[in-house]
């Protein structure tokens, strides 16, 4: 905020919910520039709702899942977008990782049954999880961030690593392109999903996926919710279908099933992916880098 304000007149919002689509459209038509977040309803009808009026020219995103703008809308509106690659993608390796060691080994059910007093002294046979050093993870998604966490899992957890990917992708560490989700699905015993969200991706991990997954693996999302086709999770979670899920991500955030939060074997974290100040600070510099190479004329660095 202090950069900002030094270079712009800054309004901030301080709302903690997303703007609705009429409250963007609203912005498009009141500000130069906008440096919006997730939830934000920058969809087509945000445009088309602002029609001739729009004056903003640049969405500089902070965050990089971006779906939540209707980019080919905002484009053909002549408004410009950017994101925060790079910035985000250790952070949220670590959340996967803190999601798949709390699945397997049953943090939550733990913390719980300590918590509530009812843990009675270590026993043998006590809460046994999945042992997770030597196990074959399945990445759903090898960017930027599937790449961080499969490094993770290969260097510091011994695990053999196995991806799918829309394109072909080599990687600088020992792991397998599949040709299929069924395919990883059947061979992973934990499935981590790193796609990013929108139209492409929707529902990309559904009940023929976890029909194929291992009925003692796990499945984590730290994507976005849309990517996952939730009541055949909830399915599969309660049919034993699969052995549990860490996710930090939902298809309705904040609003979390009922259902998802009855199951003992599910870790749910409220999207903390990117959830420290210093990461949360270079995605703010990184989205106003983009406004102040817009303000100069220059192309955005990180344009979408
Ligand atoms: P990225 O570098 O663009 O990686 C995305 C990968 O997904 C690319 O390798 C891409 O393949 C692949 N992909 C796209 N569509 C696909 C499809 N239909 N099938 C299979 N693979 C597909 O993005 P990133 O930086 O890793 O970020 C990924 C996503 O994580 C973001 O978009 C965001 O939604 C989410 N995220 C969540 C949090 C959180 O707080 N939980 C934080 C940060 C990011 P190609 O190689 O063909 O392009």
């Amino acid at each position: 905020m202090q950069a900002a304000r030094a270079r712009f007149e800054v309004t901030l919002r301080e709302a903690e919910r997303g703007l609705l689509v009429d409250e963007a459209a609203q912005a498009l038509c009141d500000y130069d520039a906008i440096l919006p977040t997730l939830g934000d309803g920058f969809a087509a009808g945000a445009f088309a709702q602002a029609g001739g009026d729009i004056r903003c020219t640049v969405l500089a995103n902070f965050g990089v899942g971006y779906n939540h703008i209707d980019v080919s809308a905002a484009l053909a509106a002549g408004v410009q977008v950017s994101n925060t690659p790079g910035a985000v993608t250790d952070a949220t390796a670590d959340i996967a990782m803190t999601l798949i060691l709390s699945t397997c080994r049953r943090a939550g059910e733990g913390e719980r049954m300590v918590r509530a007093g009812q843990w009675h002294g270590w026993a043998p046979t006590q809460m046994l999880g999945m042992h997770v050093t030597g196990k074959t993870v399945g990445i759903v998604g090898m960017g930027r961030i599937g790449q961080a966490i499969a490094r993770r899992c290969h260097f510091g957890f011994e695990m053999p690593v196995i991806y799918y990917n829309r394109s072909v992708k080599e990687v600088a560490f020992p792991a397998r392109q599949v040709e299929s989700l069924t395919e990883l699905a059947a061979q992973a015993d934990i499935v981590v999903v790193a796609v990013p969200g929108g139209s492409e991706t929707h529902n990309l991990l559904d009940a023929d996926v976890f029909a194929a997954m291992k009925p003692s693996s796990i499945f984590v999302n730290i994507a976005r919710g849309d990517v996952v086709d939730e009541p055949a999770l909830i399915a599969a979670l309660q049919a034993g279908q699969i052995a549990g899920a860490g996710l930090d991500v939902y298809a309705q955030e904040p609003a979390v099933p009922d259902a998802l939060k009855a199951i003992e074997n599910v870790v749910l974290l409220p999207h903390l992916g990117t959830a420290a100040l210093e990461v949360r600070e270079a995605m703010g510099q990184m989205a106003l880098d983009n406004l102040i190479a817009w303000d100069e004329g220059r192309a955005l660095p990180q344009a979408v």
